[in-house]
């Protein structure tokens, strides 16, 4: 940027020509006597004027008193006006002109805007217009390319607006990219935009169901590991996007905070403190209730420029003061970072056995038998929120599980069995399924294959027609489903 700057100045070989032969901008406001030529130009206190169609305040000419007018038919160059636009913001001429925070404004305008403004701005007030400027790509279109007519990829903003709200587009487009590098308009991330809109709306209307007037006031809440954790967590995603922010870096910062409210608060969190905030005790309950509206204020904070309507909404739907777009920056209550690191442990579990959940078809508040936990090293982790979330006892242990695969059926690949055997084929299944599966797979360990005797023939099952299925099995023999977290590994036992 600034070798591009260097290089406009160097190269400036003639004076900024200021007037444009044009039809619309704004009028030059001089006038020339038809008799002498001095040239009238127009005081402060009658701008704006047209001199093409008014006459200058001054009756006669004060060279020679003549009252024919010639009046200016050339318009200014347009950034004769949108160079003093830093000036206008700050309040000039009647305010002390101080350098705006920021200038945002296409890479299209460097050589014209930006630079100009500089210029201008020295000349009249001998500083800098302001302390940033940021440079914004274009917007091509969701092939790729520029947005054309004739390529039919030009998206309206208005129609995009209409579909998916303001909101959803504003996201969209903050996500498209760094500063300074164009953004190819994804239709994708508007509605995933939406859709995260959808989740914030939900999770506000469950928060403001359990929370009221006297939740920003509770003194002490007595925290358990799940609220120091989502706390903590909270704190650094708050850090995280204002770092990002001061970078100017809106891609980052959306993502990170979107990502904080979808998976950590909504997914994670929520699904830990629902048992506690429906029946928890009063204490424990108001500290979850704490927590929440803590973390749920801190991300509509953070979300609010990205999506200025719904979190305004959402905003005025708990119980917090004003407008979201006044309020201060995040800063959530400090945490016991080791209360914290154990309640990392916990969302994960949580998680893990979630995951398991949904991805077996098994219903999210189904009844475990329970489960156990496996630490690396023995920590008292808090399990009140953690049994009531997987919906049955947890127990916790150090070490590894030990855990061993037990042979427990036959699973016949009939595809590959019946054309070798052909009317043979249902005999043999016969033997494969009446033969305990563990001989089975022993057999297939040492000899490659499995043999029967099939009235006085000997038959070869060869190993790709049959599987042998096996399954996890406790040292007490029972059936177990291991899952692997993070930092525990998991065992359930349903
Ligand atoms: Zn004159």
């Amino acid at each position: 940027m600034y070798d591009r700057l260097e290089e406009w100045t160097e190269g400036m070989e003639w004076d900024w020509v200021i007037s444009r032969q044009r039809v619309f901008a704004t009028p030059i406001p001089a006038w020339e006597c038809a008799d002498c030529g001095h040239v009238e130009i127009a005081g402060a206190e009658e701008v704006p004027v047209d001199p093409a169609g008014e006459d200058p305040a001054v009756d006669a000419c004060p060279e020679c008193g003549g009252d024919s007018w010639t009046g200016e038919t050339d318009v200014m160059d347009t950034w004769m006006d949108s160079s003093i636009s830093p000036m206008y913001i700050s309040g000039s001429p009647d305010e002390v002109f101080d350098p705006v925070a920021l200038r945002p404004q296409g890479h299209d305008i460097i050589r014209t805007w930006a630079f100009y403004t500089l210029l201008r701005v020295a000349a009249l007030e001998e500083t800098r217009p302001w302390n940033d400027v940021l440079i914004n790509g274009m917007i091509f279109g969701d092939d790729g390319r520029k947005m054309s007519k004739s390529r039919g990829n030009v998206v309206s903003p208005a129609g995009a607006v209409e579909e998916y709200s303001a909101d959803a587009v504003r996201q969209a487009l903050a996500l498209g990219g760094q500063p300074g590098s164009d953004i190819q308009f994804q239709w994708k991330e508007v509605t995933s935009a939406s859709r995260f809109q959808t989740k914030l709306w939900n999770i506000t209307k469950f928060a403001a169901g359990h929370v009221d007037e006297s939740t920003p006031g509770v003194t002490d809440p007595a925290y358990r590991d799940a609220d120091e954790w989502i706390l903590s967590r909270c704190a650094r995603v708050a850090e995280g996007v204002a770092a990002d922010m001061e970078e100017y870096r809106f891609d980052s910062a959306l993502r990170e905070v979107r990502e904080f409210v979808w998976h950590d608060l909504a997914d994670d969190y929520l699904e830990l403190v629902k048992g506690r905030l429906y029946e928890g005790r009063p204490g424990e309950r108001k500290a979850a209730q704490h927590a929440l509206l803590a973390a749920l204020s801190a991300s509509l904070r953070m979300l609010s420029p990205f999506a200025p309507f719904i979190t305004e909404e959402a905003w005025n739907h708990l119980p917090t003061d004003g407008s979201v777009h006044g309020a201060s920056w995040p800063d959530p209550p400090t945490t016991d970072p080791e209360a914290a690191a154990r309640g990392s442990v916990v969302a994960e579990v949580a998680a893990a056995v979630r995951g398991w959940k949904s991805g077996e078809g098994v219903p999210l508040n189904a009844d475990l038998d329970r489960i156990e936990v496996y630490l690396e090293e023995a920590r008292p982790l808090d399990t009140y929120d953690l049994a009531e979330a997987v919906n049955g006892p947890v127990y916790v242990e150090e070490g590894s599980p030990s855990v061993e695969m037990v042979p427990v059926d036959v699973d016949v690949e009939h595809s590959e069995l019946g054309p070798a055997f052909r009317d043979r084929a249902g005999d043999v299944v016969g033997e494969l399924e009446a033969t305990d599966p563990a001989e089975l797979q022993a057999e297939l360990e040492t000899r490659g294959h499995v043999e029967f005797d099939i009235g006085d023939q000997s038959v070869t099952v060869e190993p790709e027609m049959f599987d042998v299925v096996e399954e996890q099995r406790a040292e007490s023999g029972e059936e177990v489903v291991v899952l692997e977290a993070d930092e525990a590994t998991v065992l359930v036992f349903e």
